[in-house]
């Protein structure tokens, strides 16, 4: 993909609540809902427990193609989400495939705001770098464990930004297709922020270069401080093809 189709992908800024539905000019039309295919059974483990490695990315890919294969994934690793039917708020803004990620019962840690809206592809490849990168890089690094995963939204219908404004491309945020990870709180009441502790040698700035290089193999795109100032407080995980990571 060029380079300017992979940064039209990205972007961060405002999001819009999960709480707040906005109106839009499409709604589905009236009538019966056509019976979903039988349920999918997956073989062994889910590709949540898997570790990562190179062929995390094309393995989530696969899986997650069939909303009903995803939500097997995540169901036989415990992860809750519940899908939420298909709408568009604008033509260049909606919902597809989508469902309410919430609490990973094979886990302690606890997305904060908990009940996020987004694609079960995105679901899917953030359940497995919590538990293959971002869980065991604190207990490791930081000598903790993770209590909540902070972050400051999924959904909004918005251009990407750059560090000059907000630009006519839409963004993966579009689609409730990329999450804006913000920082950990430790067990041990640490919390620590990409806005706080990136830069340095610390074993903060170790812990979050870490798990935002094994985000690179989980992950489309990965956009961190590195990459320019809109992202100084975020890490930007987009669960869509386009392979940018910096
Ligand atoms: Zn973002």
């Amino acid at each position: 993909m060029a380079l300017a189709a992979v940064l039209a992908l990205a972007g961060c800024g405002r999001l819009i609540p999960d709480s707040t539905p906005r109106p839009g000019p499409w709604s589905p039309p009236p009538g019966p809902v056509a019976p979903g295919p039988s349920v999918y059974v997956a073989p062994g483990a889910s590709v949540v427990d898997q570790p990562i490695g190179g062929e995390t990315f094309g393995r989530l890919r696969r899986v997650t193609q069939s909303l009903a294969q995803c939500e097997a994934e995540l169901a036989a690793a415990r992860v809750t989400f519940t899908p939420t039917p298909d709408r568009m708020n604008s033509p260049t803004c909606g919902l597809t495939a989508a469902g309410v990620l919430g609490p990973d019962f094979g886990t302690a840690a606890r997305m904060t705001p908990g009940d996020v809206t987004m694609t079960c592809a995105l679901a899917a490849a953030v359940s497995l770098w919590r538990r293959q990168s971002l869980e065991p890089a604190a207990r490791e690094i930081l000598g903790s464990d993770v209590v909540a995963i902070e972050h400051m939204g999924v959904y909004a219908c918005r251009g990407v930004r750059n560090d000059s404004g907000e630009t006519a491309r839409v963004s993966a945020h579009s689609r409730a297709a990329a999450l804006d990870f913000s920082g950990v709180r430790l067990r041990d009441g640490r919390r620590i922020t990409v806005a706080g502790d990136w830069g340095g040698d610390s074993a903060e700035a170790r812990f979050l270069r870490r798990i935002r290089d094994d985000g690179c193999r989980v992950f489309g795109t990965v956009l961190s401080p590195d990459y320019n100032a809109a992202h100084r407080d975020h890490l930007h995980l987009e669960a869509e093809s386009g392979r940018l990571c910096r």
